[in-house]
């Protein structure tokens, strides 16, 4: 069966770690809007260049450059197939419109994490520049600042500094808590707890979807 879900979350609440192990867990493709920009401004397009500036400075892309971007995505024969899940987007109430307008959404779900805490999760975040994966000052790879998975460097993220972060999470509670809303409103959403190990986290998300879908 191909689903269609939507994760929601501040910053630092484990949205990109968990949307893998639901994409794999439910055959979906993870679609990240955020992998998707950083992909086009480390292969330095002319929309990548002009993506940079916005992501440096936590501020979020126009909802009509947004839309481009899945539209385009959903026409590849995966999404098509197999559904998607979908970590990143919408983030604004254009964008959550726009995406139903387009497409049934089986399910939303907010994994929810208290903004102190994603706060400390994000200074101390690290990630490996090449594939992606996530350490922190807490726990670092075994070698430092080397990825265990393949090797790139473990870097911070630009868009990890204090401004950054502040910029990023006001956006969230101003542009993306009412993009929630419009799925509360279709009765489109469940909030699971996001605080724990990531194992615990996903073992939970499991539960609330499959019973929110059943
Ligand atoms: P993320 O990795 O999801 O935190 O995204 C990193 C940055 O990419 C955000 O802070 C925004 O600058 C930009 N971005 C990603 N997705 C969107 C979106 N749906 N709408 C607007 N900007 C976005």
């Amino acid at each position: 069966m191909a689903i269609k879900l939507v994760l929601f979350g501040r910053q630092g609440a484990g949205k990109g770690t968990q949307s893998v192990l639901l994409s794999k867990h439910y055959g979906a493709p993870h679609i990240s809007t955020g992998d998707m920009l950083r992909e086009a401004v480390a292969e330095g397009t002319s929309f990548g260049i002009q993506a940079k500036t916005f992501i440096e400075s936590g501020a979020l892309l126009p909802d009509e450059i947004m839309l481009g971007v899945i539209t385009e995505r959903f026409g590849h024969d995966d999404v098509r197939s197999d559904g998607f899940m979908l970590d990143g987007f919408p983030r604004t109430v254009g964008q959550a419109e726009a995406l139903l307008g387009i497409t049934a959404v089986d399910l939303a779900v907010n994994l929810d994490v208290p903004q102190d805490v994603v706060l400390e999760r994000l200074s101390s975040r690290r990630v490996c520049g090449n594939c992606g994966a996530i350490y922190s000052t807490a726990v670092p790879p075994t070698v430092p600042w080397v990825c265990d998975v393949c090797g790139g460097e473990v870097i911070q993220r630009a868009d990890d500094t204090p401004e950054a972060i502040t910029a990023r999470l006001e956006a969230y509670e101003r542009d993306t808590v009412p993009a929630i809303a419009v799925f509360a409103e279709r009765a489109l959403l469940v909030s699971v707890d996001g605080l724990g190990r990531p194992e615990d986290v996903s073992a939970r998300l499991i539960v609330a979807i499959d019973t929110a879908i059943s």
